[in-house]
């Protein structure tokens, strides 16, 4: 029977020739899969069992993306989400039951640190912080130049003493945001496993690459992709990866519940991003190290806190555990620079823009005002840099002219 042309619009014989190959990652959109007969229906999320079933479980765009990962993170599997702080969410809400302890250091990403203590609080987990460099030996060399250690070194307690009979789950993040204390992860796992803990890690700042958080015992590592992995500043997705089965049936059927669905344009975006990564990471470690270095010769500046330096809390063991370093590090001003001068610095820097989210093509800095909190004792005085693809030479420039139009030393 001829069909009426509104229905031609919809049931095309067209068929476009086969054959076609090319370098790029086909975007495969699709909300509707389609099933072959009636029997087939089925709503299994596990893609990888039951065929593909709805887009919200990924097209073969995400999931080429998560395999990508997988790959890179040397994982069982990878789950994508829709930004990096949906990932720590999902971790939190697969893992975690009313009346269970989780345990999170100090120097998490702000948001993730609000997740507990909002929200997990109010579905009956017990939340409690710990100082992110517990274990390790204090720093020398940051005692001398903060006139105290409080809050950067062990201080001689033990991670095992925080540990209550309900914990559950530990947090690390390393190096930790803004204040960027590395910490002692396999420490940290000999002493969770022993208990029973899983042990979850946010490993943006290494883009899942300079540090193998799975070969160093961690259960479950997650990334915001919108870093490093995008690059480019114009997306924002998460990934979770684990070891084994059993953690990846708990996040993939909770994620399910959630709703939380990925856009396989953002994941063929990422997807090019990690084309570049080597080369983008190559450069950004090369120019955050020299203008690290640079900025540690500054007569305004106390500190760098860049973990791939000695005067960074945990060097030692980023010099142990990792394979290289990325372009996000911090800086702390000399304690004569009140933070109206701390902020005319930051807006007087032409090339360096401000705004969240680093690890594209621009350099980005931001200031930030701990006030009095004892584990991050740097006040107003911290600005944190990420680095971008610019001329080195120009961003020193940049940085000089700053620091002379701001902080002129009379
Ligand atoms: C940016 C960031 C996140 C969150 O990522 P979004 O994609 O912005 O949600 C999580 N952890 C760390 C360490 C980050 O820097």
């Amino acid at each position: 029977m001829p069909k009426n042309w509104k229905t031609r619009l919809i049931h095309t014989d067209v068929r476009a020739p086969e054959g076609f190959r090319s370098l790029a990652t086909p975007v495969f959109r699709g909300s509707t899969v389609l099933f072959p007969n009636a029997a087939a229906v089925t709503d299994q999320w596990n893609q990888y069992d039951a065929g593909y079933t709805y887009g919200l479980y990924g097209t073969p765009t995400v999931l080429e993306l998560a395999g990508r990962i997988c790959e890179l993170e040397h994982g069982y599997r990878t789950l994508l989400t829709p930004g990096g702080q949906a990932a720590i969410t999902l971790v939190n809400l697969a893992f975690l039951r009313a009346g269970d302890h989780v345990l999170l250091p100090e120097s998490v990403y702000a948001p993730s640190r609000h997740f507990a203590s909002r929200v997990l609080k109010r579905f009956g987990v017990e939340v409690a912080f710990y100082r992110p460099t517990i274990g390790q030996a204090g720093h020398a060399s940051d005692s001398k130049k903060n006139g105290s250690d409080a809050g950067l070194s062990g201080g001689g307690e033990t991670i095992a003493s925080l540990f209550r009979p309900n914990t559950r789950l530990i947090w690390c993040e390393s190096p930790g945001s803004i204040t960027m204390e590395v910490q002692d992860v396999p420490a940290i796992v000999a002493a969770a496993h022993r208990a029973g803990v899983l042990v979850a890690l946010d490993n943006t700042w290494a883009a899942g690459i300079y540090f193998d958080a799975l070969a160093h015992g961690v259960d479950i590592t997650m990334q915001a992709l919108t870093k490093y992995v995008g690059g480019h500043s114009d997306l924002l997705l998460g990934s979770i990866t684990v070891r084994d089965e059993d953690a990846y049936q708990r996040l993939g059927s909770t994620q399910q519940l959630a709703g939380c669905a990925v856009s396989p344009d953002d994941c063929s975006l990422a997807i090019r991003g990690m084309k570049t990564l080597a080369v983008r990471l190559r450069h950004i470690e090369d120019a955050a190290l020299e203008i690290s270095n640079w900025l540690a010769q500054r007569p305004e500046i106390e500190l760098v806190l860049h973990p791939a330096l000695a005067s960074c809390p945990g060097h030692s063991v980023w010099k142990r555990d990792f394979s290289g370093s990325s372009g996000v590090f911090s800086i702390i001003f000399r304690p004569q620079f009140s933070k109206k001068q701390v902020q005319a610095f930051v807006d007087a820097l032409e090339l360096f823009e401000i705004g969240y989210s680093w690890a594209g093509v621009t350099s980005l800095a931001v200031s930030y005002d701990f006030g009095s909190n004892a584990a991050r004792p740097y006040g107003h005085r911290i600005v944190r840099l990420s680095i971008g693809l610019e001329d080195v030479e120009d961003l020193k420039a940049d940085l000089d002219q700053a620091f002379c139009r701001t902080m002129a030393q009379s």
